[in-house]
């Protein structure tokens, strides 16, 4: 049993799961919003370590150590920009959370903590971004049935949480 849930907080901020996922951009070497959190909390060793992963596709996923952040690990991913919504954004967007879970099946995280990807400064509708989100983390779930203890968002703010607990709620 995989229990999927949301919590209000800063990602960086306590230990929520093995590993926490960033939302980060193509560059993998830092930017604003959770990205800036997670380097400064983390510390230099991981711009260290990012800088030789030779960026990151939008969709996909890469993984790094966690150094002073509260987990084991830490999953870049780069969402996408939101473009109107006809430019492939949420087939990229479900990408990041495919390609997220399953590095993390790799690595035997069992549990994770995701913000929202692509909400913030990539500007994508919450709304729209929470179904994807947790539709694409139920469809992984029948797929890797015994992987996770826990899948959990770390929300920022109110609003998000509860456009994020409605999307939850649905079947
Ligand atoms: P993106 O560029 O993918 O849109 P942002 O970092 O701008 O990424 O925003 C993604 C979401 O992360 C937003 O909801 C934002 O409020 C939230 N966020 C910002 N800082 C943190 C943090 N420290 N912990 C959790 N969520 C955060």
């Amino acid at each position: 049993m995989t229990v999927i849930r949301t919590e209000l907080g800063d990602i960086t901020s306590k230990h929520y799961a093995d590993a926490i996922v960033n939302a980060a951009n193509e560059s993998l070497l830092g930017g604003g919003g959770v990205d800036g959190a997670i380097h400064r909390a983390a510390g230099p060793d991981l711009l260290t370590e990012c800088r030789k992963l030779n960026g990151c596709k939008t969709g996909q996923a890469k993984i790094t150590k966690a150094y002073r952040l509260p987990c084991d690990y830490v999953i870049h991913t780069v969402g996408p920009v939101w473009h109107g919504g006809i430019h492939g954004e949420a087939e990229l967007l479900a990408g990041c959370y495919k390609h997220s879970l399953e590095l993390a099946t790799e690595h035997g995280i069992r549990s994770i903590a995701f913000p929202s990807i692509s909400t913030g400064v990539y500007s994508y509708p919450v709304q729209q971004a929470a179904e994807i989100a947790v539709q694409t983390v139920r469809k992984v779930i029948e797929e890797y049935p015994d992987a996770f203890d826990e899948i959990l968002w770390v929300l920022f703010d109110e609003r998000t949480k509860l456009v994020y607990d409605g999307g939850l709620q649905k079947n």
